[in-house]
């Protein structure tokens, strides 16, 4: 599962238009990779998926229902935040059991999933620790854990790695690249960095002013750039 569809979307705050009408097919276990300027409507398109934001108009379909309407808790993703999103004064099984615990799931289940995902992770060490005791890649990976244990049908990351070095940057890129293979679930990945995009991507979605200005593989998109917009953003000679 995790089959996503928009059709014709739009997103206004009071009179501004950022997000104009528009159509997307995200398919099952595909990993999408939303990508564009500062500005251009990332994480709006995100937080629409989501439902921390609501459509102006159109409709959104997760697994081929209408989800609208839903709160985020009822559409059956996880938003995967920066790693400062963590509780400081819990340890690393507490943050990842949160999520279960507010749901008042069994803890034999909550211990199962934990061990699990502590598992996918490599965090089955430091599941003592506190958050302070990590580091950035580790925390990265224990905001992802939180995720995880949701057993989600999609995972949706806003520029997760943004706030780690470099080097950690390209570690963590493969780790999550690493984990879609493992858990053959989708996962929509919204950066403003060409490099993520074009080396995580099995479909690329290119944005500018809210608008879609192609969607296809890395490979399609340099080698057939639609436009100057696209070739330029993608570093493609065209
Ligand atoms: P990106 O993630 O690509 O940098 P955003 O989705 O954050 O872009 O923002 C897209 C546009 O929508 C920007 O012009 C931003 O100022 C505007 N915007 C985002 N959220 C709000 C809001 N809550 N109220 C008003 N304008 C907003
Ligand atoms: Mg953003």
């Amino acid at each position: 599962m995790g089959r996503i569809q928009l059709k014709q979307v739009k997103k206004s705050f009071g009179d501004v238009t950022v997000i104009p009408p528009l159509d997307l097919e995200i398919n099952d276990g595909e990993f999408v990779v939303f990508v564009g300027p500062s500005g251009c409507g990332k994480s709006t398109l995100l937080r629409l998926i989501a439902g921390l934001e609501d459509t102006t108009s159109g409709t959104i379909e997760i697994d081929g229902k209408d989800a609208t309407g839903l709160p985020p808790a009822k559409r059956g993703l996880a938003m995967v935040f920066q790693s400062y999103a963590l509780y400081p004064h819990m340890s690393v099984r507490k943050n990842i059991a949160f999520p279960m615990k507010m749901a008042g799931m069994p803890k034999e289940e909550q211990d199962k999933r934990i061990a699990a995902a502590a598992k996918a992770l490599n965090l089955t060490d430091y599941l003592d620790r506190r958050p302070g005791q990590l580091s950035g890649g580790q925390r990265q990976r224990v905001a992802i854990g939180r995720a995880i244990v949701r057993e989600p049908s999609a995972f949706l990351f806003d520029e997760p790695l943004s706030n780690l070095d470099a080097a950690l940057r390209v570690g963590m890129r493969m780790e999550i690249s690493e984990l879609h293979k493992k858990l053959d679930t989708t996962m929509i990945y919204v950066t403003h960095d060409q490099v993520e995009a074009m080396t995580m991507a099995d479909k690329i979605v290119v944005l500018q002013a809210g608008v879609i200005e192609q969607v296809g593989s890395p490979l399609e998109l340099y080698r057939n750039p639609r436009n100057k917009f696209v070739a330029g953003f993608i570093g493609s000679p065209k």
